[in-house]
């Protein structure tokens, strides 16, 4: 069958809940994949950052496949010999005492409210159903309804109300509105340290450290949300860490599964963590020995193959020579190691002809909401490969200057 064939399947079958590139991917090998009618590309989007460590890593291949061999789930009605070395290697490399698996990231941004709300209620004493989590406009966290309900995005809310109450919005990147808007009922205050979804949107220097300062000063807790900044991306391990701004509680995801199998969980303190008891809060899959195999591999090859201090090197590469991209269609370029966005004009004709003109080029990248191109390689990507994507980025706004 062809790309068309496997078009026609999908889009009668298949609920359009995406509006995906015309490429069907059935084969790939680390930064590049391969389509059903052959033709090769560079995939400069890694599945949102979830496949940090490169398609079909043969280190985290070899681990998923021993480990599927081996034993794969249990729930956690019994124990079993993955989850706790995992959680051991986990919160050793973040900082944290203890940490909650869960599978897509969406289910630990909830994890990490009800923690958050329960904390407010039995540590900081608020009373009962009044407990407030402030969170960013433009924000992203995920899809369930109660992450929905605090969205600003109307495209994820129309029609999937009644939604949940509790969570005032304030201006992501304005510390001091966050000050204004905490009240004694204010449990936390949720951010992602940059904006992924929104647009590559990267807050003025500062603003985490005075987050920091204003929750401690508050009794707040601080959650990061590093699903998409994190293990890495930004050329931190942590987003946070370009601020010295420890939150109390960090949410990760994607990568962590090693792009291949869903792995998500939240780290914080035995104060904050400790406040579940057993039955409060679980998941069948979460904590199960194949995705802990995984992701205890996933941590090692990001460690071990300096995939951190890669994106940061690679990442102020390409920035640069981004930045010497000559259209007038271009409005700005920002970036933190591999995490870019490149905005262009309204008058540009929108990010998905570009999408679609790389793709046709053999670049792999999506657009982020209308004018946005994000570039998000792997971050095993090295200078030669930058520089033949920047070749067929060139051509392409030579292409469409018109
Ligand atoms: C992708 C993402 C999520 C949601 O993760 P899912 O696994 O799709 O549920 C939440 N927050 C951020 C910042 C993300 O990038």
């Amino acid at each position: 069958m062809n790309t068309k064939q496997y078009i026609a399947i999908e889009d009668k079958y298949g609920a359009h809940n995406y509006h995906p590139l015309d490429v069907v991917i059935d084969k790939a090998k680390g930064i590049w994949v391969w389509d059903v009618d052959g033709r090769k590309y560079i995939d400069f989007l890694s599945a949102y950052s979830a496949v940090n460590q490169g398609h079909n890593h043969p280190r985290i291949i070899k681990a998923l496949m021993a480990q599927a061999r081996r034993l794969t789930l249990t729930s956690r009605a019994f124990r079993n010999d993955q989850w706790p070395l995992l959680a051991k290697e986990l919160c050793q490399m973040a900082g944290f005492d203890m940490v909650l698996p869960m599978n897509s990231g969406a289910e630990a941004v909830e994890t990490a409210v009800k923690a958050a709300r329960k904390w407010g209620y039995q540590k900081k004493g608020i009373a009962q159903d009044q407990a407030e989590i402030i969170v960013c406009q433009n924000n992203f966290h995920g899809r369930t309804t109660t992450v929905i309900s605090f969205s600003t995005e109307p495209l994820y809310r129309r029609d999937f109300g009644p939604f949940t109450p509790g969570f005032p919005v304030v201006p992501f990147g304005d510390a001091e509105a966050l000050e204004r808007a905490i009240t004694p009922n204010t449990a936390a205050f949720l951010v992602e340290p940059i904006q992924a979804e929104a647009g590559i949107l990267i807050p003025a220097p500062g603003y985490l450290k005075k987050v920091r300062e204003i929750c401690t000063k508050n009794n707040v807790l601080f959650i990061a949300d590093e699903i998409q900044t994190g293990l890495g991306r930004t050329g931190k391990l942590f987003a946070f860490q370009y601020e010295d701004a420890r939150p109390d509680m960090i949410v990760i995801g994607k990568s962590l599964g090693g792009g291949c199998i869903p792995v998500s969980a939240v780290l914080a303190d035995e104060p904050v963590m400790g406040v579940f008891k057993p039955g409060e809060h679980g998941s069948t899959f979460g904590g199960n020995p194949l995705a802990c195999a995984v992701a205890r591999e996933a941590l090692r090859v990001i460690k071990e193959e300096k995939l951190v201090a890669n994106a940061a090197k690679m990442g102020a590469y390409f920035m640069k020579k981004l930045k010497t991209l000559k259209s007038r269609h271009i409005k700005d370029v920002r970036g933190k190691g591999l995490l870019i966005g490149v905005e262009l004009y309204p008058e540009a004709g929108g990010a998905r002809r570009y999408c679609e003109t790389l793709a046709a080029a053999g670049l792999l990248c999506k657009e982020t909401h209308d004018n946005v191109i994000r570039f998000a390689p792997p971050l095993i990507i090295g200078t030669k490969d930058l520089d033949w994507a920047f070749g067929r980025i060139a051509e392409v706004f030579a292409k469409l200057e018109n």
